[in-house]
């Protein structure tokens, strides 16, 4: 279904997401027929650049970015065509006004901002002030929103100074994933699993984004952050609210929100030894953590597991562990929801007794596994084995699945439409501050440094151990 027509404005138009992400994504959307032709796409950056240079760039993101059977010339030079660019300093005044008369009245008007946070004030005072912005118009902020609360809190002011919370789209792309989405159909749309989604029934969660690239070449910069603040605040954080939060009353966007807000809300604080932080160690001739960061002596995470509580009625005594990681075994997002054991076993075969398993898989093969106990096929008598439901896209949609739009893809039309339920509100962002500011502050406090784990392993060895003392262990990272 097209969205309404629109003027798309992405600061940052020549910057490395835009290329990456933005605008092949747009250019699948155009060609999906839901980006109609009257719209427009306007690149602003700080370099001088003539509209057919801009194309030029974009033109070669598209064949850089979208694989070959899904580029189509005429489609292409269509689009491109669409596409037009304007110098913009965030920080001066110059080009304001000529992006005031490219805007047209009657079409939605949305300002992406694709550049560094430290930017989104200025842009957001001159679209205010240069009258480009109407009070219908929608703007979107990348990550990261703030390095702490204190930070967050003053973004949130400053873009509250000039846009009402309704007009603020702040993206976590992992909300776009279709999974993700399908985790809420799976739990409200079938009566099978809610009865179960208790701590009744669930023995514990496992959320696992496990990476295998470094940070190698941004390595200075991801060393103020971290995992924690760079996945488990913003990504892994949405995950947990999903999985943990009550049923809106509504798929509506503050119905959702506000579910959401509770789980934040309902977090204990995570003692020091319930969190796990690693550094990749040099090996399969790639530099270490500490090469990479440029700072010999930096106690930055590039690892970090944790055991979190919810402490509400529904999960009480039952754990979620979170674990995310650069350089592991291999690249793999998936949340496991483990099911308690039955009772009482009346099979003899205790050797292949084993928990129901809920897997829901982000990447790579986005879908999801029901792990079941069934008879172990043959005259060998009643043993049992363990066997995945599987209710993988690819297996379910054939071709189709395919044109799943990607994360970036989907979030930009519902920015369009209207329709925030996908994108965090700014007192679920600072309250996701709140919960994560403690737990960074306690490692602070301690001075205790991450361990080193192998690159290519599954992370560190007391990661291990915050499970086994558990009696439990992580899924294998594959
Ligand atoms: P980048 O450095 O590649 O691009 C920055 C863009 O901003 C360029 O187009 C540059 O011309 C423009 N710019 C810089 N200073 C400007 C100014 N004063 N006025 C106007 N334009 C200016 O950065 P990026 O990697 O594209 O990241 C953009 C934003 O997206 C950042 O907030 C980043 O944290 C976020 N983000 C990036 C990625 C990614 O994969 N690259 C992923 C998630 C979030």
């Amino acid at each position: 279904i097209p969205v309404d027509v629109f003027d798309l404005v992405i600061f940052g138009g020549t910057g490395d997401l835009a290329r990456r992400k933005i605008l092949p994504g747009l250019y699948r959307r155009f060609v999906a027929g839901q980006m109609t032709s009257d719209s427009r796409i306007i690149g602003a950056a700080r370099g001088e650049l003539s509209d057919d240079a801009f194309r030029k760039l974009v033109a070669e993101s598209i064949d850089e970015f979208v694989p070959k059977d899904r580029r189509d010339e005429a489609m292409i030079t269509e689009f491109l065509s669409r596409l037009h660019y304007v110098a913009i300093d965030a920080k001066g005044e110059g080009g304001w006004d000529a992006l005031k008369n490219m805007m047209r009245d009657g079409v939605v008007r949305a300002f992406y901002f694709s550049v560094a946070p430290a930017l989104f004030g200025d842009i957001a005072l001159r679209l205010k002030s240069h009258g480009v912005a109407d009070d219908a118009a929608r703007i979107v902020v990348e990550k990261p929103f703030g390095r702490d609360l204190a930070t967050a809190k003053a973004l949130n002011a400053t873009l509250a100074q000039h846009f009402h919370e309704t007009q603020i789209y702040r993206i976590d792309h992992y909300l776009g994933k279709e999974t993700v989405q399908n985790l809420m159909a799976v739990r409200f749309a079938n009566i099978l699993f809610e009865p179960l989604w208790k701590a009744e029934y669930v023995d514990h969660v496992q959320i696992t984004v496990a990476e295998t690239v470094s940070v190698d070449g941004r390595g200075a910069y991801y060393d103020k952050s971290g995992a924690m603040r760079d996945m488990v605040q913003n990504h892994m954080m949405q995950l947990l609210c999903l999985i943990a939060m009550e049923p809106p009353y509504h798929f509506d966007p503050d119905a959702v929100r506000d579910e959401k807000l509770k789980v934040i809300r309902a977090l204990d604080p995570v003692p020091q030894q319930d969190i796990v932080r690693g550094q990749y160690l040099a090996g399969g001739g790639q530099g270490g953590y500490l090469e990479h960061c440029e700072n010999p002596a930096s106690t930055t995470e590039s690892y970090i597991a944790l055991k979190v509580h919810v402490s509400n009625w529904r999960w009480k005594g039952t754990p979620f562990y979170l674990r995310t990681g650069k350089r592991l075994r291999a690249r793999a997002s998936e949340i496991a929801i483990t099911f308690r054991e039955p009772p009482h076993s009346i099979f003899d075969d205790a050797k292949g007794w084993r928990e129901n398993v809920l897997v829901i898989r982000l990447q790579p093969d986005e879908g999801m596994n029901l792990m079941v106990m069934i008879k172990e096929p043959g005259p060998g008598g009643m043993r049992l084995m363990q066997v995945p439901l599987d209710m993988s896209f690819a297996g379910v949609l054939g071709d189709e699945a395919e044109d799943i739009p990607d994360a970036y893809e989907r979030l930009i039309m519902d920015v369009i439409r209207g329709n925030q339920t996908l994108f965090m509100r700014g007192d679920e962002v600072e309250a996701a501050w709140a919960w994560t500011d403690p737990i960074i502050e306690g490692w602070n406090a301690t001075g205790a440094k991450p361990q080193g784990y192998d690159a290519g392993s599954s992370g560190p060895e007391d990661a291990l151990m915050l499970m086994h003392r558990d009696g439990r262990r992580w899924r294998e990272i594959r």
